[in-house]
């Protein structure tokens, strides 16, 4: 196979086409298009895929994780002020994703993968949830380990040294989709994991939007070749799920889902366009029992059998 990152802008798009990272398939993968923005520094550009099988988006992902982590570096979250901004509007969403929990927390123990600043464990700390957190980025880990007092590790998930069915509860707030293989990442969860214990995630859901933007291009550009796809495809991400593609690994991993839902609440959103628009999105799913969801983001709560 060749190498879509070290490919040039320029050339002609002849890739081979990969397997898809969830069902396998080759065959109903589709060459989607190409961003030029990736994870981390370089900008290389790299190909996007789609599997219809699926419905799940990805990268051919094959940088080294040194370059992932300048990403986190670089992100937009990364200091003080704008973090704590972050949190004001971001903890009311917190909640809610608790709420989905069964209650009470009972000193059950969380482990919140790709914690960040670690403002939802604190939330999860809050409710009565002993906290352990996990983040690669060695700086924020750091910084982290400086101010709580919660124990963080900042190896990455296949190296996390712990034992088997450690915990009641993992989470994966806006982390899941850094992960190149979502079935070993799962199945990773599915061992640390107790029996009976919850999986809860939630994941932009921006598949729907690169449906509109197909529909837009096969109605008026008709181009043979394939165009830059716009930012909000997949973003900084390395993948981007659906509700489909979230079934299927679920069911591939022995999780059992209680609930796959477009419909959140709790977040503060400055802009008023914006807010309007999210709320419309979120009455029009609820109105068509979410066969027409186009609402910012996707909830998965599952359980390990
Ligand atoms: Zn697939």
């Amino acid at each position: 196979m060749t190498d879509c990152a070290a490919a040039s802008i320029n050339q002609p798009l002849k890739q081979t086409i990969p397997r898809c990272p969830i069902c396998r398939d080759t065959k109903k993968v589709l060459l989607y298009g190409w961003q030029q923005y990736l994870v981390g520094e370089g900008k290389t550009p790299s190909f996007i895929f789609r599997c219809r099988g699926c419905d799940f988006n990805f990268r051919r992902f094959d940088r080294p994780l040194t370059e992932v982590l300048s990403h986190f570096k670089v992100a937009p979250y990364s200091t003080d002020e704008i973090e704590q901004q972050w949190q004001k509007r971001r903890e009311g969403f917190y909640r809610f994703l608790l709420d989905l929990l069964s209650k009470p927390a009972d000193g059950k123990s969380l482990l919140d993968i790709g914690c960040a600043f670690g403002h939802f464990l604190d939330c999860a700390v809050e409710r009565g949830y002993r906290p352990f957190g996990t983040e690669v980025s060695e700086e924020m880990a750091q910084l982290l380990r400086k101010r709580k007092d919660y124990p963080v590790s900042s190896r990455p998930l296949d190296d996390l040294q712990l034992p088997e069915k450690r915990f009641d509860v993992i989470t994966f707030v806006d982390s899941f989709y850094y992960f190149a293989n979502p079935l070993e990442t799962l199945r990773q969860c599915y061992k640390l994991l107790k029996p009976g214990g919850k999986l809860l995630m939630r994941v932009t859901n921006r598949n729907q939007m690169a449906r509109f933007y197909r529909l837009g291009r096969s109605l008026t550009l008709r181009s043979r070749r394939v165009p830059e796809m716009p930012f909000w495809t997949t973003d900084d991400a390395i993948s981007c799920h659906s509700r489909r593609s979230l079934a299927e690994l679920m069911g591939k991993t022995g999780f059992r889902i209680i609930k796959l839902t477009g419909l959140e609440k709790g977040k503060k959103i400055d802009s008023f366009g914006l807010r309007t628009f999210y709320q419309l999105t979120g009455v029009l799913a609820w109105a068509t029992w979410e066969r027409i969801c186009f609402t910012p983001g996707i909830i998965c709560l599952a359980a390990r059998e």
